[in-house]
C-alpha cells in the first residue's frame, strides 16, 4: 500500500530536507519506512488488546525466579513476594532474559538516540539516512517525530557487565552521533542543541558463530525460541516489527512442550484496540494527531478535552500531549504514577526539562482519576 521508492533531484531533496549541505549533493532516494507513531502507544495497545481477550496484565511485578510450573514474583510497590503457579511459562524479558534462565547467552548492544528540536534542523518533511563515514552499510537515522522533536540515532556498541534497568548514555555516543550529523548537514549543531538522549539494549543472541568477538552490529537480529531443561520457554532477540511472529513461535513452543490443548493461532488476523480501516479512521471526528495515536478511541480522548477545556491544552509548551491524554492513560491504560505517564505512556520524559515542567499536570491527572474513578 506504500508508494514505490524513487529518486529525487537535488532540488527536490533540498526541498524535503533544507538543512542538507548542498555542496556535492547529487540527489536523493525516497523510500517509505518508520511510520510507527510511538512505540509506547503500540505496547500499551497490545497489552490492552491482550486484556480484552482474557489476559491478566500486571505491571510492577518482577519475576525473581522461573521454573516450568510457575514463578516467584515480587510486587515492586509493596515488596511482597508470591508464588504464581502456571501450566506453562514464557520468559520474554528481552535483554534481561539471561538473568532468569541459565544457558541464555546474550551480547547486549547499546543503541543511543539523541533528541533535538525540529526547528534546529530546518523543516524536515522526511527522515534521513546518513551514511556513517568509513562504514559500508551503516547509517545514522534522523527521524522527525511530528511533535517538535527529532530523534537522531543510533549507535551499536557492545555492553559488558550487568544489565541496568535503564542504560545510561555516555558522552562518547552523543559526540559520535553529532559528528555524523554534522558531516552532512549545513546547520551548526553542538552539544547544547541536544535536549535529551536515551538508550536501549538490544538482546542479541550470542550464537557460536558470533562468539569470536565480532562487532555487535554484525550479529543477526533474528529471534530465537529456546526451551530449558525445566520447561521454561524463552523468546529473545528479534525486532519490534516481528513481534507477532515472535509471540506465535513462543506460544507454539510452550503449548508443544507441555502438551497443552490449544486452538489454531489467530494472531495474523487479530486487530489491536483502536485499529480500523483507513477509510473509517479518516471519518473519525477527532484531531488527526489523536487518530494516529489512538485510532478509533481518538474521539473518546478528544471528548475529555471538549468537556473540560483545561484538559484540551498541551501540558508542556511546544509539545502536543494534552491533559486529556494523561487522564486517559490513568483511567484506561493502567498508568500508576508520574513516571508511567511521562515515560511509558507518552514520550514527554525524553527531554528532562519538559519532564520537569509536566510533573504537576501528571500529578493532577492522577488526582482527578482518583476523585472520579468511574467517569468515562
Ligand atoms: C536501541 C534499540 C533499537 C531498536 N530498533 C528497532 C527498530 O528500528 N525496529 C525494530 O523492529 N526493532 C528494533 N529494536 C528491537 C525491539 O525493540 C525489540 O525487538 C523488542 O523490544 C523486543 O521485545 P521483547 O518484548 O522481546 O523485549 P523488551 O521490549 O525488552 O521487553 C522485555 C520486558 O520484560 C520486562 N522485564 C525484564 N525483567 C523482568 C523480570 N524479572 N520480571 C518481569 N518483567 C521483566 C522489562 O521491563 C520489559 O518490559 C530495537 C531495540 C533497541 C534496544
Amino acid at each position: 500500500t506504500l508508494p514505490a521508492p524513487r529518486t529525487l533531484s537535488p532540488v527536490e531533496t533540498r526541498h524535503m530536507a533544507p538543512a542538507l549541505r548542498p555542496t556535492g549533493l547529487r540527489g536523493g532516494l525516497l523510500s517509505w519506512d518508520g511510520r510507527l507513531s510511538d512505540d509506547a502507544r503500540l505496547v500499551t495497545a497490545l497489552a490492552r488488546t491482550a486484556a480484552a481477550h482474557g489476559a491478566r496484565v500486571l505491571t510492577r511485578a518482577r519475576a525473581l525466579r522461573l521454573d516450568g510450573d510457575g514463578a516467584l514474583v515480587r510486587d515492586e510497590l509493596t515488596g511482597g513476594e508470591t508464588r504464581v503457579r502456571a501450566r506453562t511459562v514464557v520468559n520474554a524479558t528481552g535483554v534481561w532474559a539471561g538473568g532468569l534462565v541459565g544457558d541464555i547467552r546474550l551480547r547486549p548492544s547499546r543503541g543511543t538516540h539523541l533528541v533535538l528540536r525540529s526547528e534546529d534542523l530546518g523543516s524536515l518533511t522526511a527522515g534521513l539516512h546518513i551514511p556513517i563515514p568509513g562504514e559500508a552499510n551503516r547509517f545514522v537515522l534522523v527521524l522527525p517525530q511530528g511533535d517538535g522533536r527529532v530523534y537522531v540515532g543510533l549507535t551499536d556498541e557492545p555492553v559488558d557487565g550487568g544489565i541496568p534497568d535503564v542504560p545510561e548514555v555516555p558522552e562518547t555516543d552523543i559526540g559520535f552521533l553529532l559528528d555524523v550529523l554534522c558531516s552532512t548537514l549545513d546547520v551548526p549543531l553542538g552539544r547544547d542543541d541536544v535536549i535529551g538522549a536515551f538508550a536501549g539494549l538490544r538482546p542479541l543472541l550470542d550464537t557460536a558463530a558470533d562468539a569470536d568477538g565480532g562487532r555487535t552490529a554484525d550479529i543477526s537480529r533474528k529471534h530465537a525460541v529456546l526451551t530449558s531443561a525445566e520447561g521454561v520457554v524463552t523468546v529473545v532477540g528479534g525486532k519490534l516489527t516481528t513481534y507477532r511472529r515472535m509471540a506465535q513461535d513462543a506460544v507454539d513452543a510452550a503449548v508443544r512442550s507441555r502438551g497443552l490443548p490449544a486452538a489454531p493461532c489467530r494472531t495474523a488476523s487479530l486487530p489491536l484496540v483502536g485499529a480500523a480501516r483507513p477509510s473509517r479512521l479518516a471519518a473519525l471526528e477527532a484531531p488527526r494527531r489523536l487518530v494516529r495515536r489512538y485510532g478509533t478511541e481518538a474521539p473518546a480522548v478528544h471528548a475529555l478535552g471538549l468537556a473540560d477545556p483545561d484538559l484540551a491544552r498541551p501540558v508542556v509548551p511546544g509539545h502536543p500531549v494534552t491533559g486529556a491524554e494523561l487522564l486517559w492513560a490513568v483511567r484506561h491504560e493502567g498508568a500508576l504514577d508520574e513516571g508511567d505517564l511521562l515515560d511509558r505512556r507518552t514520550r514527554i520524559g525524553l527531554v528532562p526539562q519538559d519532564r520537569e515542567a509536566a510533573l504537576a499536570a501528571a500529578g493532577e491527572a492522577l488526582r482527578r482519576a482518583a476523585d472520579q474513578p468511574t467517569a468515562p
